[in-house]
């Protein structure tokens, strides 16, 4: 006998309203009734560890079906199922009551929470015109009940010959929602919503889910081998990622996730959307820019936490107080995991910091929080390879390379082989040379100048040697000071045609370099910026490279060359002289330099 019955409501047209509301988003009915499936089997696999449930559990996947002909989706479960006396709890009373309260709650806030909803069971609502649930509890001696409702208030429920245990809702699509009588269409929700739900789903014979991804195991149980492949399955047009974290958290919320470090290329191209966020294993968004910090969307990866609601929308996420804890709590555990690996293993620090240099170079250049935990074991590399941290490296550097005005100058190259010259020069004062090579470093140095005071930056190229590191050390001259000026005002005169090159006299050691190509550190700074800013009409960007040519008046060579008179023999030797010069700073190029090679072979001829 079929009983029938009203649903205990005071909003006599509620389905029509729901289905307004949800208007955009329709889809979602799906992982609503396929969570809720998931639920039930997993509430019976409790039951049955603790002895409630009695007997073999059997096969617990989840079925999903499109019936096209009859127009209808089926979603099947073993689960828990449902008696009588509990449909009529669960389903008319507590689920409607839930869609009625969301109702309350929201009906004069319009579009604003569309998108922002849980409506469980009911959703079902927004794409069928017919809804029914046959179920069988896993109670002993239960016999099944099917339940209808047909989107009106009434329902009606009578008894099933349903034998499985577990629950089957059966949606009869409504007219306007036939885009779901669609396999691909179906398949790619449950792509998108059910990859790891931890219970196999079941679409046209295939296993579509991996019930237990990575990130629900204990670290410690987890391989290299493993990450790196479940890194694949995440991203699988990716290179192997370089170093994760797994997040593993309990208190003061539950948090799991792990988080890849990609190899970032040197074109630099913050990668978004690469971050999936799932509570309790059901996928609910990729835009994750206000869960993890800005810094963090570098990273790839999965962030779990049941204390995000499923139905979030974006001004959701930005209000909620558990996602800012989160995102606090992620660049935290971020500063810590790097700090442990630092305090830990500096062997192993040391040798991925190649990876992860660019990555926390990013986190303090734009994270104020990120920056006091990192500078600390943010890692500088010199041209021996050494590592160290910013204190170490003041701290080895400190007593040799402390300016006129106690200043701590530490030099840099951005690339060892075209600045050989300049490196072996300052290396033969003594001084240490780090490498910055990357693609943040510009930016990267002027943070670290702003808040570490008392010391300075300069790239190598930037001085010549005795000024580089200002001493304020006056050395002796060979030359007078008019043999001197005598020697400037023929380089310029011979070279006046090119405005690229600025002649300055500078007594160094007689076996620095006679001639030096310096760029000045803040033009070329400001040059630099302006090129990564990429702006149109940059005055520095479009000037030609100019160099500022530093005459080392103690050199053999300017001893010699102020001997003899003028005339072309001395221009020819001041012209070999120059060619040598910008020869060995890497400045000689191309024609130039075939042409230089070509003169030199015929001399020698
Ligand atoms: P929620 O899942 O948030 O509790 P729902 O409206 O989705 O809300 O479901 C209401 C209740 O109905 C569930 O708490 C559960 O007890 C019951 N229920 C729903 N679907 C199933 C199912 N497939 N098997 C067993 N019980 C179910």
């Amino acid at each position: 006998m079929a009983t029938k019955g009203t649903i205990s409501v005071h909003t006599e047209n509620i389905f029509p309203i729901i289905k307004k509301f949800l208007y955009s988003d329709h889809e979602i009915f799906l992982r609503e009734l396929v969570s809720n499936a998931v639920d039930a089997t997993q509430k019976l696999k409790t039951l049955s560890g603790s002895g409630e449930a009695k007997g073999e559990l059997g096969d617990l996947k989840i079925t999903v079906k499109v019936d096209k002909e009859a127009k209808t989706l089926h979603i099947i479960d073993k689960g828990i199922g449902m008696t009588e006396e509990e449909v009529g709890k669960y389903i008319n009373q507590l689920a409607f009551s839930s869609a009625e309260e969301f109702l309350e709650k929201y009906k004069d806030k319009g579009a604003q929470v569309i998108g922002h909803f849980g409506l469980g069971f009911y959703s079902a609502f927004m794409v069928a015109h017919q809804v029914e649930l046959i179920t069988k509890s896993y109670k002993e001696g239960s016999t099944a009940v099917k339940w209808t409702c047909d989107g009106s208030t009434e329902f009606e429920i009578s008894e099933s010959d349903k034998i499985e245990r577990g629950t089957e809702v059966i949606l009869h699509l409504a007219e306007d929602s036939m885009e779901f009588n669609d396999t691909f269409r179906i398949k790619s929700i449950l792509d998108k919503y059910c990859k790891f739900l931890p219970v196999e789903i079941e679409f046209e014979e295939k296993v579509l889910n991996n019930p237990s991804p990575l990130w629900t195991k204990a670290p410690a149980d987890c391989t290299k081998e493993e990450y790196e492949a479940f890194y694949k399955e995440l991203y699988p047009f990716s290179e192997t990622p370089l170093f994760w974290i797994h997040l593993n958290v309990d208190y003061p919320f539950k948090l799991t996730g792990i988080l890849y470090f990609p190899k970032i290329k040197n074109e630099f191209e913050p990668t978004r959307n690469k971050i999936q966020l799932y509570s309790n294993q059901v996928f609910v968004t990729d835009s994750v820019q206000d869960i993890v910090p800005e810094f963090l969307m570098l990273l790839h990866g999965v962030i779990d936490s049941p204390d995000i609601p499923l139905n979030v929308s974006r001004s959701y996420l930005q209000s909620d107080a558990n996602v800012k804890k989160i995102n606090n709590h992620i660049t935290k555990k971020v500063a810590d995991k790097l700090e442990e690996i630092f305090k830990q293993d500096r062997v192993e620090f040391n040798n991925k910091w190649e990876s992860i240099g660019t990555f926390v170079k990013y986190g303090m250049i734009s994270e104020e929080k990120f920056y006091e935990r990192a500078n600390k074991f943010c890692l500088l590399q010199n041209k021996a390879n050494d590592y160290f941290t910013i204190e170490e490296y003041k701290e080895k550097v400190g007593s040799t390379q402390t300016d006129k005005d106690s200043k701590i100058v530490l030099l840099y190259s951005n690339d060892l082989i075209a600045q050989n010259s300049f490196i072996n020069a300052v290396e033969k004062r003594g001084y240490d040379v780090l490498k910055m090579d990357g693609v943040l470093d510009n930016h990267f140095i002027s943070n670290l100048e702003h808040k570490f005071e008392g010391v300075s930056w300069k790239r190598v190229d930037s001085d010549s040697v005795d000024k580089i590191i200002d001493k304020d050390l006056k050395k002796e001259s060979v030359l007078s000071d008019d043999d001197q000026k005598a020697i400037q005002e023929t380089f310029e005169k011979e070279f006046a045609n090119n405005g690229q090159f600025k002649f300055a006299t500078e007594a160094l050691a007689p076996d620095d370099s006679f001639l030096t190509l310096v760029k000045p550190e803040w033009e070329r700074r400001m040059k630099e910026m302006q090129k990564m800013q990429g702006m149109g009409m940059d005055i520095f960007g479009s000037m030609p490279d100019s160099y500022q040519v530093v005459i080392n008046t103690n050199h053999a060579l300017a001893v010699k060359l102020s001997k003899i008179a003028e005339g072309d023999a001395k221009v020819q030797l001041m012209k070999q002289a120059f060619e040598l010069s910008k020869l060995s700073q890497n400045l000689l190029q191309g024609e130039e330099l075939t042409q230089f090679i070509q003169r030199n072979l015929n001399q020698l001829a």
